[in-house]
């Protein structure tokens, strides 16, 4: 342990989003401040690798990349479900950095009906997160995972392909799903929009400290809804952890570095 493990790692936001082009030292400079020590940079797809992987480049030892494909897909200003041509044009840049990466990701499933056309989709999507869990194993990488009214097929689908190393970001499935997830070996990482969210805070209850971590999924998911998020809010999220485990935020602090490192085994402070 020792002064390394005092810090936060925020395990899954999206740095390389436009809401930061125009003042990342900023905000890099104001979560350090706050006491993050690293930051796990996800990607949605293949168009943010490059951006993701030079920004690790110009962070050095803050930034670590996580490349994978989201089960959700932009085109033409809408948002549509993942197909496995997605996966191909993503694959191949994926592999040029797997020396640079600490996790697959931003990868999992996504049953919000509006992005749902046929049972096709959810197939299709089942395939690429299955794909994608094969590169992981592959590389002995952990999984950085989105679930959005697909908890339980997510845990499900994670558990029947043996993954062992994963990360539930957000997760907004039931606590007793999540317990499943649990007697896996996985964590769940904790936005700070726990502040504003029943089911948050009724998940954190139920879930061991030992399988907490944090996150802030910037921009999205901050303290208020509607206003970009940031890494320094990572501390909104320990504190009320803090407050609903009833345990010093200095304990939050150390075992939520600690399930990070651990699981996140290439990430290096
Ligand atoms: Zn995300």
């Amino acid at each position: 342990m020792g002064a390394s493990m005092s810090g936060y790692i925020d395990c899954h936001c999206h740095i390389s989003s436009e809401d930061f082009d125009k003042d990342l030292d900023e905000v890099i400079e104001n979560s350090r401040k706050a006491g993050v020590v690293a930051l796990v940079a996800v990607a949605e797809h293949s168009g943010e690798f490059e951006k993701i992987i030079n920004l690790s480049q110009r962070f050095p030892g803050f930034i670590f990349p996580c490349l994978g494909v989201h089960p959700v897909q932009q085109e033409k200003g809408t948002q549509r479900s993942v197909t496995t041509q997605d996966l191909q044009g993503a694959l191949p840049i994926l592999h040029k950095y797997r020396e640079h990466i600490v996790a697959i990701g931003e990868v999992g499933l996504d049953f919000t009906p509006r992005f749902l056309v046929s049972d096709e989709d959810k197939e299709a999507q089942r395939e690429v997160l299955r794909r994608q869990a094969e590169v992981a194993k592959h590389l002995d990488l952990p999984l950085n995972v989105h679930s959005r009214s697909a908890g339980r097929p997510t845990i499900h689908l994670l558990k029947e392909l043996g993954v062992q190393k994963a990360l539930l970001h957000a997760f907004d499935g039931k606590p007793s799903v999540a317990l499943e997830g649990v007697r896996q070996g996985f964590m769940f990482s904790i936005p700070p929009s726990i502040i504003r969210s029943d089911q948050k805070q009724r998940l954190v209850k139920q879930l061991p400290l030992e399988n907490i971590c944090l996150e802030t999924d910037s921009p999205a998911l901050g303290p208020e809804k509607q206003v970009r998020n940031e890494p320094q809010n990572i501390c909104v999220a320990a504190e009320f952890v803090s407050k609903v485990k009833g345990v010093s935020l200095e304990r939050v602090m150390e075992q939520t570095t600690h399930n990070a490192l651990k699981l996140f085994n290439n990430l290096r402070l």
